[in-house]
């Protein structure tokens, strides 16, 4: 899932300070398993807008509403009815769902309520942790299902650094070192022939350098 968190209140009221009529918008899906974004969040920070706002003798209105997905169109479209009473959308989506929304309605501002994180796991109550750099070109097969790029520090493809002490990075010793994990796990499967084969540097053509990557599967339209 992708992960996000929460602005600085004052930041966010910076932000929405030009605008009368404001829609606290959440997202139920990514930003809502990682508790910055969902129904409960959204409905949270509308009240504290709201409280900042009286306290500050204001005259505004926040509202809020939480969609499934700010990142699909078909769940965007909910908003048709309602989003011509504000004048501002204050987004608690990822930055996809922000883009999204004001793709669909670009006559009003959509500001960013969160910050988008990282692509990852929710490992524990209250624990995220990134996993995966969205590289576009899947390599956990080599690796045991362990990723250097998004779990080693330093992002090496072929061994460890020779830095970590009792399994844990060098960088950060609360982190564990994702090539003693992939080394455990290559041992368990058999397959720890597979660290003696030389990978070239990573080709980040595949992530970055050529614009907004798309995926069109003709088998999935209509
Ligand atoms: S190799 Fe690439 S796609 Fe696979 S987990 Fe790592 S960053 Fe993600
Ligand atoms: S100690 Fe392990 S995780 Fe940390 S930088 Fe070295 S190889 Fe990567």
């Amino acid at each position: 899932m992708i992960t996000g968190e929460q602005k600085p209140i004052d930041e966010i009221r910076e932000m929405i300070a030009p605008y009368k009529r404001i829609l606290a918008l959440g997202c139920g899906s990514c930003v809502a398993e990682c508790a910055s974004g969902g129904e409960k969040e959204t409905a949270m920070l509308a009240s504290l807008l709201r409280m900042a706002a009286k306290i500050k003798g204001e005259d505004v209105i926040i509202e809020e509403q939480t969609i499934d997905r700010q990142c699909v169109k078909e769940f965007v479209i909910q908003l048709d009815e309602t989003i011509g009473r504000y004048d501002a959308v204050l987004s608690l989506g990822c930055g996809a769902g922000v883009q999204a929304v004001s793709a669909m309605f670009p006559e009003i501002p959509v500001i960013p309520a969160l910050n988008t994180e990282f692509l990852g796991e929710t490992k524990d109550q209250g624990i995220w942790v990134e996993s995966c750099l969205g590289c576009g070109d899947c390599m956990l097969y080599h690796f045991g299902g362990i990723c250097p790029l998004a779990r080693c520090s330093k992002q090496i493809l072929n061994g460890p650094c020779g830095g970590s002490i009792d399994g844990k990075c060098e960088v950060n010793p609360d982190i564990e070192c994702a090539w003693q994990l992939i080394i455990d796990r290559l041992s368990k499967f058999g397959n720890l022939d597979r660290i003696e084969n030389i990978y070239p540097p990573k080709d980040w053509s595949k992530k970055q350098g050529g614009g907004p990557r798309k995926i069109v599967r003709e088998d999935q339209q209509k």
